[in-house]
């Protein structure tokens, strides 16, 4: 078997077989489809990833891997909000968000069938070769800094020994339901917490003028640099939006690694700066998803 069939989580397709079994909504949301600087937060449903993890779509390799391409294959887990999910919810604002239960049952479930926690910067280097990585690597992501991960998801983390990586909006802690300084500045010093930049406000960054994406790439470094006082590594396009030229600045600024809302788990030097997640649902058992796109 070759390379290129070996690397074989990223890209899906439809069977012939499975095509008449899924809804057609879903056959929209394959990143397959869209160029990647269309792509958004929507397209990565939960559908395609229990679709995948049942076995009712199949998997192909990533034709922008290149078979020669050292690769490792680390699920890097996408969550947001940790809130009840409430019965007026639109569908959005649930996939946006884990239950503090389920979350809860969610991280014992990760220290139960051995999985072990490690960084973006473990993963670039686990990438370039220089870093060997534990058995079962996750890594576990929270977007946009909600106030919620300081209260709920953090207590948990500690509980079960796990680490993390926060996107912070560098310019929105002074907004009531997002991270403080201070709380940026505690959780960086939990030694559990990686704090990583996410823009300054939350902008679609092909969308806005150069000036602009200047600015958010490089300024969000800045100020959350000022509040941990060391660098910050990593970046995650907002609604996982990036282009080229995107991905050619947040390289500039100096990170090492940028994430994308992209479905996959398998990392290469060439796709440091859009590597792909997994969405996690509110009723997922992490288990089988994990299984099916860890090694
Ligand atoms: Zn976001």
């Amino acid at each position: 078997m070759n390379n290129a069939l070996r690397i074989a989580v990223v890209l899906v397709f439809f069977s012939l077989t499975a095509a008449a079994s899924v809804r057609v909504a879903s056959v929209r949301t394959i990143p397959r489809s869209i160029p990647a600087h269309t792509a958004s937060e929507k397209i990565h449903t939960p559908t395609t990833t229990q679709a995948i993890v049942r076995g009712r779509l199949r998997v192909l390799h990533d034709p922008s891997v290149a078979a020669q391409e050292r690769f490792v294959r680390v699920p890097v887990l996408m969550y947001h909000y940790i809130r009840p999910i409430l019965p007026h919810m639109t569908t959005s604002s649930r996939w946006l968000s884990v239950s503090p239960k389920h979350f809860r049952a969610q991280m014992e479930e990760l220290v139960r069938f051995g999985y072990h926690t490690i960084t973006p910067d473990d993963l670039a280097d686990a990438v370039a070769g220089t870093r060997a990585l534990p058995s079962q690597p996750v890594l576990l992501t929270f977007d946009d800094g909600y106030r919620d991960q300081y209260d709920v998801a953090l207590p948990i983390l500690k509980a079960n020994g796990l680490s993390a990586t926060f996107f912070v909006v560098s310019d929105y802690s002074h907004i009531p339901s997002y991270l403080t300084n201070d709380q940026i500045r505690e959780l960086d010093r939990s030694g559990l917490i990686t704090i990583a930049a996410h823009t300054r406000h939350h902008v679609g960054l092909v969308d806005v003028s150069p000036s602009a994406r200047r600015d958010e790439i490089f300024g969000s470094k800045k100020t959350l640099e000022e509040i941990v006082g060391h660098p910050i590594s990593a970046f995650a396009y907002p609604y996982g939006n990036f282009n080229e030229e995107v991905k050619k600045l947040v390289k500039e600024a100096g990170y090492r690694t940028a994430f994308s809302t992209r479905l996959g788990s398998i990392h290469t030097s060439s796709s440091l700066f859009e590597a792909r997640r997994i969405r996690v649902l509110d009723d997922e058992h992490l288990e089988p998803i994990l299984r099916k796109f860890g090694r």
